[in-house]
């Protein structure tokens, strides 16, 4: 599964409620690359200025990454994947990642939620967590790369039948449960093996 949404929607914070849910990995490039930064590694060097700035990083970069995390043996019997696919050349590679294992997508959740309301909450997060890419400068810079390069993403899944659309405005638990029924509709429940 992947799930999809503007910078701030919540995608993160959904994304290892749904993970729990299904046994699953949660897979953020986000992550990935603030990991990096934060270790001072190789890939952390080459990505720091490009994401403190909110552009995105290339996608030859990106690519190979999420193609080796996704050989991975816990990404096997399935995964979530949070921030990738952002551009179509990165939904081409995700199917050829995808063909050579014989796998398929299963669902694409797309977390809504307006402008106004991921600025204020994007905001508030970098006074919590001190992102570097959370100032308001950035933070804008980051909704236009999104409306340029991703919003493609999504209508191209949308064409395919895979999205399923959830209001990301609410607590927490209000949007987890929109996404667990969401899936549920889309026949996709957890197996009891699955919760954890
Ligand atoms: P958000 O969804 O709040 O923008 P993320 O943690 O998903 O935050 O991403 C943070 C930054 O990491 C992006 O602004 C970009 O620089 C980089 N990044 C993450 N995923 C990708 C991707 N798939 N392709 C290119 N750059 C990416």
């Amino acid at each position: 599964m992947l799930i999809v949404g503007p910078p701030g929607a919540g995608k993160g914070t959904q994304a290892k409620l749904i993970a729990a849910t299904f046994g699953i990995p949660a897979i953020s490039t986000g992550d990935i690359f603030r990991d990096n930064i934060k270790n001072g590694t190789e890939l952390g060097k080459q990505v720091q200025s490009i994401v403190s700035t909110g552009a995105y990083v290339p996608d030859s970069l990106t690519n190979e990454i999420v193609r080796d995390r996704l050989l991975q043996d816990d990404a096997v019997s399935g995964f979530l994947l949070d921030g990738y696919p952002r551009t179509t050349e990165q939904v081409a590679e995700l199917e050829r990642i995808l063909d050579e294992s014989g796998a398929s997508l299963d669902a694409v959740v797309l977390l809504v939620a307006d402008t106004d309301e991921v600025v204020q909450r994007l905001l508030k997060r970098a006074v919590d967590q001190g992102r570097e890419d959370d100032t308001e400068d950035v933070i804008r810079h980051r909704q236009d790369v999104y409306n340029e390069q991703t919003e493609p993403v999504i209508a191209l899944y949308r064409e395919r039948g895979l999205v399923a659309e959830v209001d990301g405005l609410g607590s927490v638990d209000d949007v987890a449960a929109r996404v667990t029924s969401a899936l549920r509709d889309r026949g996709i429940a957890p197996r009891p093996a699955d919760a954890v």
